[in-house]
């Protein structure tokens, strides 16, 4: 039987996020910023699915032009002005990335 960690769950919710990795949890964070009452559901810990995998790099150098790089541009953007507000064990660590191009064009 899974270990189960509910912590005070207010009466009323504007909106329930199933999963508590790194998109739950951006989506968690802001809809509670924006004022909603929210409330994170998993089935396992917090970051135990993919997130607790991840390498933790912010690339967007790895990125096509159009949308995902739109998107990538903002998150990294989102990713530098939440780190001005957390703890130092955040552990953000801008570093950039680098592309060798093969050929010319
Ligand atoms: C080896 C590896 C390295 C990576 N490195 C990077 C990197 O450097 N940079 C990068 O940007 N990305 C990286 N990624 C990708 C990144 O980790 C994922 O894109 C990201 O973690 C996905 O987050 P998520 O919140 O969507 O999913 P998850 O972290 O998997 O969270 C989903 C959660 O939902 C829960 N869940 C699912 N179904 C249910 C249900 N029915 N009921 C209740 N709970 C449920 C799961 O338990 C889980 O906790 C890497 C991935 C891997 C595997």
């Amino acid at each position: 039987m899974p270990t189960r960690h509910v912590s005070h769950v207010p009466a009323a919710l504007d909106a329930v996020i199933i999963g508590a990795g790194v998109v739950g949890a951006a989506c968690a964070y802001y809809a509670g910023r924006a004022g909603l009452a929210v409330a994170v559901v998993d089935r396992g810990p917090v970051a135990g699915g993919t997130t607790g995998a991840g390498e933790g790099n912010l690339l967007v150098s790895d990125k096509e032009p159009g949308p995902e790089l739109d998107l990538a541009l903002l998150s990294t953007r989102l990713w530098r002005e939440l780190a001005e507000t957390l703890p130092p064990e955040a552990e953000y660590e801008p570093k950039g990335g680098l592309v060798v191009a093969s050929d010319e064009t």
